[in-house]
């Protein structure tokens, strides 16, 4: 490959992960059988093709589902513990293979270094926690209603599981899915995002070794490379009986719709419109950390950003100065260089939309308190480095409404009770995460109360970004309503079946019925 400016390490951690040969990165994917067009991948962050591969052809796709139809039906006789174990083989080498990995996540995608390695991180600890759930995939024992009947409910794997992924967590997404799923008996067969296809390259080549040395079926982790167009042959296929599919709302929308046609299952985690609330009671210092690094953290996109930030009218002014203060102090520019803070758009459509919503904001008449702009010279030759802008806005503007997927953070203030902001909070289409800066215990309990916050994620005293993996992750309205990772989100990867044993010499009938031949 090419040398970078300043390597960082790169051109080792490409090395490692096996994916350093500029031509082919799909060389050592096993389980890939792309043959059709070549996919480019740039770097955001200096410019730079860091590799190619090849996208999947209908006819490839019909060999991936084929292998991993086939491999299921091994696969899902094995005992649980035992496929836990083989997942935490695969885990022992994402933590021997953790920095190379998170450089290129950093490198492909343009988040920190610092954010990558907590996105392989992430990866380690749902494994971690698919082992333990390996011996833990329970059903629930009923009293049957009928004298000498046993009554009670088991999970059997779903089949071959399809995983569309969205570019900001390019690796993250499919381990939430896959430990949980490979757990619990399927097949999966993952769609990366087109905009970072060396990191699911990369990944699949680990499971692959990891897999082929220790006698798992082929088939058990495929990956399927391409645009939207790839990830269709999925959501139209049949023999795919869930679809978890991350990205945005109007994605979420199509796929929904195709899958639901064919009467398949999704799980569905889309966009975001996240508030914190700041109320007279909240620590200001801790409400500028939190909300700081929730706006510009990742350049603002995560489905978690924090974009709109309602704060009560008495410490207004406070808080908009101490934001806008901090803002000063935020370093932009290559995020494998730990000094900075915030890293590049993932491509210059980001930049575009980015540059849209600042003009759109102004045009409905909001004020620009915080200037934005495009960052050019020395260090930012990939045009992708933008700066973080903050704007007073109104609730209901247009592009407020709507998840502009950069850092833009929308400010507003509300009078009175905590119900006013709730209000405000509340009054989007989308309901992923939100948050409460108060030391006020009423004003916390009503936050989270039953006419509180709608949103999947609501958090006191912490930001809206980040969540660890032990919860269940998702969102409501907008957001598509799904939920992976921890808690009980297995179940959605597997069938349940109730079953009941008469063990007597009758045939009694359920509700007591009579019929006697
Ligand atoms: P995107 O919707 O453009 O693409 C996501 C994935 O869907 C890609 O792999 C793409 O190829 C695929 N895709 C697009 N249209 C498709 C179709 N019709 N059929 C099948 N597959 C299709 O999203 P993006 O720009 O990569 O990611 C940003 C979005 O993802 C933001 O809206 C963000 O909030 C959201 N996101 C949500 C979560 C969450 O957990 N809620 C997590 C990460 C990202």
């Amino acid at each position: 490959m090419q040398a970078v400016a300043t390597d960082f390490g790169i051109t080792e951690a490409l090395k490692a992960l096996g994916v350093n040969d500029i031509n082919n990165g799909t060389s050592t994917g096993a389980n890939n059988f792309s043959s059709g067009e070549i996919i480019e991948s740039y770097s955001p962050v200096d410019g730079q093709l860091i590799g190619k591969v090849k996208s999947t052809t209908k006819e490839d796709y019909e060999k991936v589902i084929t292998t991993a139809t086939e491999g299921f039906k091994t696969w899902r006789t094995m005992p649980a513990p035992q496929r836990g174990e083989i997942v935490r083989k695969f885990n022992d080498e994402l933590r021997r293979l953790k920095e190379p990995l998170g450089k290129l996540v950093s490198y492909e995608m343009g988040k920190s270094y610092q954010e990558g390695l907590g996105e392989v991180q992430e990866m380690i600890d749902i494994c971690d926690f698919a082992v333990g759930l390996s011996r833990q995939l329970h059903g629930l024992t009923m009293h049957s209603e009928r004298p000498g009947h046993r009554m009670y409910e088991q999970y059997h794997p779903l089949g071959v599981v399809g995983i569309i992924s969205a570019f900001n967590f390019p690796v993250a997404v499919w381990s939430w899915n896959t430990a949980l799923a490979w757990v619990c008996g399927d097949a999966c067969i993952w769609k990366g995002s087109e905009k970072t296809p060396l990191t699911s390259v990369a990944c699949q080549n680990i499971a692959a070794r990891v897999f082929s040395e220790n006698g798992v079926p082929e088939g058990i982790s495929c990956l399927i490379t391409g645009d939207y167009t790839v990830g269709e042959m999925m959501t139209k296929d049949e023999r795919i009986p869930l679809i978890s599919a991350t990205g945005s709302t109007r994605m979420g929308k199509i796929v929904a719709k195709e899958v639901a046609g064919r009467l398949g299952k999704t799980l569905l985690e889309l966009g975001g419109n996240n508030a914190i609330i700041v109320t007279p009671d909240a620590n200001i210092k801790n409400t500028v950390i939190g909300a700081v690094f929730g706006a510009v953290g990742t350049c603002g996109q995560r489905c978690t950003s924090t974009r709109r930030l309602i704060i009560h009218e008495d410490v207004y002014d406070k808080v908009k100065n101490a934001i806008v203060d901090a803002y000063k102090q935020i370093k932009i520019g290559n995020p494998l260089d730990e000094n900075n803070h915030v890293g590049p758009l993932i491509d210059k459509d980001s930049v575009k939309n980015y540059q849209n919503a600042l003009t759109k904001v102004v045009e409905e008449g909001g004020n620009i308190l915080v200037e934005g702009g495009v960052l050019e010279g020395e260090g930012y030759e990939s045009g992708c480095y933008v700066k973080p802008a903050i704007a007073e806005a109104e609730n209901h503007f247009e592009i407020v409404q709507h998840e502009t997927f950069a850092p833009i953070l929308y400010i507003m203030k509300y009078k009175g009770d905590v119900s006013n902001a709730l209000d405000l909070q509340n009054g989007v289409r989308q309901g992923l995460s939100s948050a409460i800066m108060t030391n006020n215990l009423r004003e916390a309990e009503r936050f989270l109360s039953v006419e509180g916050s709608d949103c999947g994620i609501a958090n006191v005293n912490i930001g809206t970004s980040g969540a660890e993996i032990g919860g269940a992750f998702g969102g409501e309205k907008e957001t598509g309503g799904g939920r992976e990772s921890g808690s009980d989100a297995w179940k959605v990867y597997m069938r349940r079946q109730t079953n009941t044993i008469n063990y007597t010499t009758e045939l009694p009938l359920a509700q007591g019925i009579k019929f006697d031949l």
